[in-house]
């Protein structure tokens, strides 16, 4: 991280709370716990087709307070490359919902049912996604957000312990296991279908209303 980079992060960290990225990554104890869980998941090697092939693992990012995380499905090429979940075209449209709306990406946390890049951008298998969303739970666990905005059919479903597809769930709250989760598109696809666009914004909208980042 350049001088220009540390400076930006250290605004953001007061603007945000501190422990955004990882700078802070330790308090006078040491390393905070969802540092130490980015450490083992670094180290996980359940999926052999997935770790041997991984640039890294893509743990997520974002306000360890924030009320509102957001569940994709698995990092694709970007972010395999830059170890940071949403930042290829998708992640793009994501973070330009958010900021439309007066959210910056800083101010919510971002992860992924899957840490590992399935190769050519394939559907996460479900022993793969099995194996994986142990890492997620304990990453709830820690922030403990209001509410998690699920995107798209996968997260939703393997969250939601559900058959049902996006479009009949998007929008509606469904608690499990105590969690409160907000079904909506996931940003690949509305890069394929504009028109639903601003659905996916007004859904965006709803939850940081609802979780308080909004007035
Ligand atoms: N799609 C996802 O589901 N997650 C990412 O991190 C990027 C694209």
């Amino acid at each position: 991280m350049d001088a220009r980079q540390e400076r930006k992060h250290r605004e953001m960290e007061s603007l945000f709370g501190a422990d955004f990225l990882p700078l802070s990554k330790t308090t006078p104890e040491g390393p905070s716990p969802m540092e130490k869980l980015r450490g083992e998941v670094a180290a996980c090697r359940k999926c052999a087709d997935l770790c041997d092939r991984r640039t890294q693992t893509v743990f997520g990012v974002g306000s360890l307070r924030t009320p509102l995380m957001f569940v994709g499905e698995a990092p694709g090429g970007d972010e395999d490359l830059q170890g940071e979940p949403f930042v290829g075209r998708a992640g793009k449209l994501l973070t330009r919902t958010l900021e439309k709306i007066g959210i910056a990406r800083e101010q919510v946390y971002i992860a992924n049912i899957l840490k590992c890049r399935p190769p050519g951008n394939r559907n996460p298998a479900a022993e793969e996604m099995a194996n994986c969303t142990p890492w997620l739970l304990r990453q709830i666990g820690l922030l403990r957000p209001k509410a998690i905005c699920c995107m798209g059919n996968i997260a939703t479903r393997s969250l939601l312990k559900t058959q049902t597809g996006i479009t009949r769930l998007r929008g509606r709250y469904q608690e499990v296991d105590g969690i409160r989760f907000f079904p909506t598109f996931h940003p690949a696809y509305i890069l394929r279908n504009m028109s639903n666009l601003k659905t996916f914004e007004a859904d965006l909208e709803k939850v940081c209303r609802d979780v308080g980042l909004l007035s």
